[in-house]
């Protein structure tokens, strides 16, 4: 008897409709459907009309699970796992299963889709050549601000996930420890409250403690590396509010009199702001 095929199959990350016609019909035809809460998955299986038997594997029980799902690919059975949102394995159960099917020879594809992390930064507008993703930070401030200071030498954007019981103190750590950086707060992407915001920690903080409501939800949360020079700093850093005035001159006007502007203004050098004309022309 052949091996059965394991597939890790993303699924949406809010809309029901960012799910690829590749996905669906595969957790149709698979045998078995391993999700991480079966009662959460049901919600959008039904709204496909996929009616797969599903089996749970999450933080608790994948070990065993494991060694259960393993053994039925190798009996020749075909299984999706799937978790409560994107892409399994990313802050997600699955990689003791992934690994332990591999080490049996069993095929593992991706059914690939949404991602929180890659879905924010492509809307950040932060560097994206380089990025370092961290997933969630320690729950306690302690841990927290010692991973941070770890962090804080590492010259990409650096990417986490956050809930909304922490974002509040997790941004405050954040300014405490890499201090003002730019910074970019996605959340409830593809939902009906998506908000993505952007400024140095201190502006989207302020932001935040206006409103409860910008503290709600799922968030993504994008920092600037540590800049490699003083003149990187300053570009990146510069606030969302000088970024809107030079983004309103430079059409304009011609480039060495806006940056000439916006210099005075914001107190960073005219030559960095009339670079930052030239790069985004
Ligand atoms: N596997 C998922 C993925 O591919 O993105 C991530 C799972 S992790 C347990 C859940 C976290 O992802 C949330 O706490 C939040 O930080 C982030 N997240 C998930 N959906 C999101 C959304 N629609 N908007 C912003 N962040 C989201």
């Amino acid at each position: 008897m052949s091996c059965g095929h394991l597939y890790i199959v993303a699924t949406p990350i809010g809309n029901l409709a960012d799910i690829s016609y590749r996905a669906v019909e595969l957790l149709k035809s698979v045998d078995l459907i391993a999700a991480e809460d079966t009662r959460h998955s049901r919600y959008l299986l039904t709204h496909y009309q996929i009616s797969t038997p599903c089996m749970s594997l999450h933080d608790h029980n994948e070990t065993q699970r494991s060694e259960q799902l393993v053994y039925r690919l190798l009996s020749g059975e075909n299984i999706a796992l799937i978790s409560d949102a994107g892409t399994p394995l990313i802050s997600d159960p699955g990689f003791r299963l992934v690994s332990r099917a591999r080490d049996e020879g069993v095929v593992v594809s991706p059914i690939p889709g949404a991602c929180a992390a890659i879905a924010a930064l492509s809307v950040a507008g932060l560097p994206t050549d380089q990025f370092f993703f961290d997933g969630f930070l320690p729950a306690k401030s302690a841990g927290r601000r010692q991973r941070l200071t770890e962090l804080s030498d590492k010259p990409c954007t650096l990417v986490f996930y956050e809930s909304t019981h922490r974002i509040l103190a997790m941004l405050r750590d954040m300014q405490d420890v890499l201090g003002e950086r730019r910074i970019t707060l996605a959340r409830e992407l593809t939902k009906k409250f998506e908000t993505v915001l952007s400024g140095s920690v201190e502006e989207v903080l302020a932001i935040l403690m206006s409103d409860s409501n910008q503290q709600k939800g799922e968030f993504v949360v994008m920092v600037t590396g540590l800049a490699k020079s003083t003149e990187d700093a300053e570009g990146l850093n510069i606030s969302g509010e000088h970024r809107r005035l030079l983004s309103l001159l430079a059409p304009e006007l011609p480039p060495k009199k806006a940056a000439a502007i916006v210099s005075e203004i914001s107190g960073i050098s005219k030559r960095i702001i009339y670079n930052m004309i030239l790069e985004n022309k």
